[in-house]
């Protein structure tokens, strides 16, 4: 699935767990009002429903699970359909595992960052 330096090919098993869910994070330290962003946006008629909390140490994060469009399976293999096209990959996919620091989780990545 991915083909970053941070993910060891051999490894990758294609499950396309990166791409099936969205993650924000929020700081508990925020104030409250800010923080109820995350109540406002559970709210959402049709969207809502497929987000949950996740409680960290300092941090709430927002999981919405909602699979990328460009997202593609084959005999139960995932890929990227717009892998080699940097106008419509987003930037921050370029960048994972890193770009999000919550997904830096997936068991396959490279220890360290080169
Ligand atoms: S979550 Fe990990 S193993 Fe699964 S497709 Fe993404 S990089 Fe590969
Ligand atoms: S654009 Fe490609 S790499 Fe990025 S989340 Fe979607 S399927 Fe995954």
């Amino acid at each position: 699935m991915n083909r970053s330096s941070h993910i060891d090919p051999e490894l990758c098993r294609r499950c396309g767990q990166c791409c099936r869910t969205y993650e924000i994070e929020y700081s508990r330290d925020w104030d409250p009002v800010d923080l109820s962003e995350i109540d406002r946006i559970r709210a959402l008629a049709g969207f809502g429903d497929r987000c949950s909390v996740r409680e960290e140490e300092g941090t709430l994060v927002l999981v919405i699970d909602i699979p990328c469009r460009y997202l593609v399976e084959e005999d139960g293999f995932y890929s990227c359909s717009v892998y080699d096209d940097p106008g419509r990959r987003p930037l921050m996919c370029e960048h994972f595992p890193y770009a999000h620091t919550t997904r830096a989780d997936c068991p396959h990545v490279r220890e360290g960052r080169s």
